[in-house]
């Protein structure tokens, strides 16, 4: 990993109030030019011209406010609101994406696979039924309880497993006293695959199965504009995964930057086209039709091509590719964001820029080109309609698990990043939990964005503290096989009584 002295400025030489140059024209303190010697002082070498522009960056008089502040002019009649609300689906309508995973070599209830053996006699089940039919008190507050857990950071780094998230999730998926299946959902701003395919590969990591229905990333919720809009340009992720992923959220006819590319090269000077992509893209004429919204659902993979782009049908009439608007605003269509997180861990030793930064260079190349503030929606955490959406997900959750379908009272969200994890959960009224395994390495809690329910050094800190709070402080992480649940329930009862 690459670090710096602070010698590489050269801010341990010691510094005099203003410096002369030779000229005698003088610098401020602390100017770079004092310590670089200047080439053609001597009258040699090249000329240095006095700048005639600011050199200050101009951006941030392009940008607006980050928050939700639409422009409020007229927009053409759309059947969504664009702007004053984010379109979610009702938690029925996942079931047709719907599958569960589980890790390789087990089965439903995670019990080892036997190829070739009979089936092994649910008895675990019985004895958890009977358990529970005498712990009705517990049974209760168990239901009236849910996490909601972010992924990076949380329960894995990358494709690596944190090892307590796996313990964390047996606890949950029934390995406590009460055998019980506890409802989770998880909550990620990640994007770019099908639920079904990032669902697989984290139950292969977590070994716990992971339902599609249990989980919501960053662009999940964006499948309710497939109501809204027919031609949709789909921006972001590797190849063409992106498309799978609105095709399967339904979005009828779906146009990504290769296709557009595919039909007419010059749009993109710089883009270098190789064989594949041009075999795989499907052009049309996009001067004769009209792309209705823009949808970032994933880090572009190609800022050039893709800012050109969007920018091109952002000044456009209508959408129509081949035009420029009288009206930079009226005619304007609909650009919706997956996520707005700034910075995203990668392999890197610092983070690397995400679609909030994607975002911010389109915002004031807007406004440079247009004079106008750009409209736009932002999906993911911490927005509320995440959140809404993630309500609609546990309690239909809860219908699969419980049969019953009401959402919990106590919620808690396990989350590594304050800035979006922890003042998401806050502003909607969860108990929030900051882990130390990801982006948050700071003190007691963060200054800006505090957890609610505390810091934890991990995942499994975090859920058995919420569990003993629910449940009791002497709740068992662990289910007892040899356990007699007469007796149990015969104890229980005369401890109650004493
Ligand atoms: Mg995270």
């Amino acid at each position: 990993m690459p670090t710096y002295e602070d010698s590489d400025f050269g801010v341990d030489t010691p510094l005099s109030p203003t410096s002369v140059k030779p000229n005698g024209q003088s610098l401020p303190q602390g100017s770079p030019s004092q310590n670089l010697p200047i080439p053609g002082d001597d009258g040699e070498g090249p000329i240095e011209v006095p700048a005639t522009r600011n050199s200050v960056s101009e951006a941030a008089k392009y940008m607006h406010n980050l928050s939700v502040s639409p422009s409020m002019k007229e927009r053409r009649g759309s059947r969504n609101s664009f702007g004053a609300s984010l379109p979610i689906p009702r938690s029925k309508r996942q079931s047709r994406l719907s599958s569960v995973h589980y890790p390789e070599g087990t089965t439903a209830d995670g019990r080892p696979a036997r190829p070739g053996m009979p089936p092994i006699q649910p008895t675990r089940e019985l004895l958890a039924s009977q358990i529970q039919d005498v712990e009705s008190d517990k049974v209760k507050k168990a239901k009236n309880m849910a996490f909601a857990f972010d992924i990076d950071g949380v329960l894995v780094h990358g494709d690596r497993l944190i090892p307590e998230g796996k313990r964390a999730l047996e606890i949950l998926n029934g390995d406590n006293e009460l055998g019980i299946k506890i409802p989770h959902i998880f909550l990620t701003n990640g994007s770019g695959k099908p639920e079904k395919a990032r669902c697989e590969q984290l139950s292969k990591i977590l070994h716990n199965p992971v339902s599609t229905e249990q989980f919501i990333q960053s662009h999940t919720p964006m499948s309710a504009l497939a109501e809204y809009y027919n031609t949709v340009l789909v921006v972001g992720g590797e190849g063409f995964k992106c498309r799978e992923v609105a095709e399967l959220y339904g979005f009828k006819d779906i146009v990504v930057p290769n296709d557009i590319v595919a039909w007419d090269e010059t749009i993109a000077p710089y883009r270098h086209f190789s064989p594949w992509e041009r075999a795989s893209a499907k052009p049309r004429d996009f001067s004769k039709c009209n792309i209705e919204a823009i949808l970032v659902f994933s880090d572009s993979r190609d800022y050039a091509t893709d800012m050109q782009i969007i920018m091109d049908l952002l000044r456009s009439e209508n959408g129509r590719l081949g035009t420029i608007a009288k009206d930079p605003v009226t005619s304007r269509i609909p650009i919706y964001f997956s996520q707005g997180d700034m910075l995203c861990p990668t392999e890197h030793w610092t983070p690397r820029m995400s679609q909030g930064t994607f975002r911010i260079g389109l915002e004031a190349m807007y406004k440079a080109l247009t004079g106008a503030d750009l409209e736009r929606v932002v999906y993911g955490k911490p927005e509320a309609a995440t959140y809404k959406y993630a309500d609609e997900i546990m309690t239909s959750w809860m219908e699969q698990l419980h049969g019953e379908e009401k959402l919990p009272e106590n919620i808690y969200m396990v989350g590594d990043n304050p800035a979006s994890d922890i003042v998401g959960g806050n502003m909607y009224g969860w108990n929030t939990c900051l882990v130390r395994t990801g982006v948050f390495q700071g003190g007691e809690n963060d200054e800006q964005n505090p957890a609610n329910f505390g810091v934890f050094p991990n995942v499994l800190e975090a859920v058995q503290t919420a569990l003993k709070k629910q449940l009791g402080s002497d709740f068992k992480m662990h289910f007892d096989e040899t356990i007699n649940p007469v007796l149990h329930g015969e104890k229980h009862d005369a401890a109650a009584i004493i």
